[in-house]
């Protein structure tokens, strides 16, 4: 077995200034704001919650997340109609898309009732937005009608593995999968779909389940995405070789299935999508999707077009940002919404973040190494994944 490594560092390093807005990117109101690499602002993720309860070891490993951990106080966290108000100037700048996410954003009380002042709001071209959910599904056999009755559109459902040992070992508090499986089922009946399943995969702790996934999920008219264990965060203990390769996940599916790749959707999209053949060798829709995210091996920094909104109102423009900026003095101040709209687009006018593409290429920037030599990184249970 290998050594665990802790790193120190698991708190954000304080807020950056709001850029100066200067002419390399202005923004027009009505328009889509873009930033330094031209990449539109389409996707807001919102983490409602620091909170889980689960304990999974490449997230919130018990080691750090014990009853010693702080977590934001009530008082921080931004209300449902300051995280309304957020998300209207997102809009405003093109957000067409927003994510739900957390810690478990099923914890949060009431959730619905911000879903369902999210649901009214319409994008820069007078659509509906496109609203869904992030949950590891332990709460969702409960909640899933109530979600949609208040104008959720979709969930993503994470779950690790079919088999209750390596499931249990995965999230670390002893959760079974039946209990997940009972609550993507209720979510599908309350018609929360298409619905996604996010697998990630530790070499050496939950591989052996990628082939049963897939055969389980296959013909319900779900996609299966197999998500490479990410860097992200400085409390798991992150190693490359337990990272699995997406072309081997790849390679090992096609032992007994027969796939074909399929076009993106939409630019920005995160995972690689391929289709199932049929027995003539022709695309089935209706057997579902296997997706894959490879956010280690293949960078897909140069389309990324998503935000990230912490519980407290921190903005990070990347996953692997070590320090965000605080929106909450101006979604709770005096500043009309035209004011909040407009200091927002400055940030992502300046925005140049591409820590994949960078990762292996650039030496790290003193300030951003942490002590062992890694770069200090934000939480996931704090960012949003
Ligand atoms: N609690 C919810 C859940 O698990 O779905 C939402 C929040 S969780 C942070 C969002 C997603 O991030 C999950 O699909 C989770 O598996 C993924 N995730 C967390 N840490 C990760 C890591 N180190 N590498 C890859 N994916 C990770
Ligand atoms: Fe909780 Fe989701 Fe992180 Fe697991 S991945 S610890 S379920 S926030
Ligand atoms: Fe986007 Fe940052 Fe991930 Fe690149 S590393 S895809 S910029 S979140």
């Amino acid at each position: 077995m290998s050594e665990r490594v802790i790193p120190i560092i698991s708190q954000p390093l304080g807020n950056l200034p709001i850029p100066v807005p200067s002419h390399v990117q202005a923004w027009t109101p009505g328009k889509q704001v873009l930033d330094q690499r031209n990449r539109p602002l389409r996707d807001l993720r919102i983490s409602v919650t620091d909170r889980c309860n689960f304990r999974c070891s490449y997230c919130m490993p018990k080691e750090i997340f014990n009853n010693d951990y702080v977590y934001l106080p009530h008082s921080a966290l931004l209300s449902f109609e300051e995280i309304t108000r957020t998300a209207q100037s997102f809009i405003e700048l093109g957000v067409e898309k927003i994510r739900l996410t957390g810690g478990e954003p099923l914890l949060r009380k009431n959730l619905e009732i911000l879903i369902a002042q999210l649901a009214v709001l319409k994008t820069l071209t007078g659509q509906d937005l496109d609203i869904t959910l992030t949950t590891n599904g332990s709460l969702l056999a409960k909640k899933a009608q109530a979600l949609k009755s208040a104008g959720l559109k979709r969930v993503t459902v994470s779950l690790d593995g079919l088999d209750d040992v390596v499931f249990k070992q995965m999230n670390d508090v002893d959760f079974p999968v039946s209990d997940v499986l009972e609550g993507i089922q209720a979510a599908q009946a309350a018609g929360l779909g298409p619905i996604k399943v996010n697998m990630v995969v530790k070499r050496g702790t939950n591989e052996q389940e990628i082939l049963p996934m897939a055969r389980y999920f296959k013909g319900k008219g779900i996609s299966l995405r197999f998500i490479e264990y990410m860097d992200v965060g400085a409390t798991n203990g992150w190693r490359m070789n337990e990272v699995m390769p997406s072309a081997d996940i790849l390679q090992l599916l096609q032992t007994e299935m027969s796939l074909t790749a399929l076009q993106a959707s939409q630019p920005g999209e995160t995972a690689e999508r391929w289709g199932y053949l049929n027995e003539e060798g022709v695309l089935d829709e209706a057997l579902g999707e296997i997706g894959f995210i490879s956010s280690v091996t293949k960078a897909f920094c140069s389309d990324c077009n998503r935000a990230r909104l912490t519980t407290e109102g921190q903005l990070y423009l990347c996953l692997f940002a070590s320090q965000g900026y605080d929106l909450k003095p101006l979604v709770r101040g005096e500043l009309d919404q035209s004011a909040l709209t407009q200091a927002i687009a400055d940030i992502w006018s300046h925005r140049d973040d591409r820590y994949s593409e960078l990762r292996v290429s650039e030496p790290l920037a003193e300030q951003d190494a942490t002590p062992s030599g890694g770069k200090r990184k934000v939480e996931m249970s704090y960012i949003g994944g």
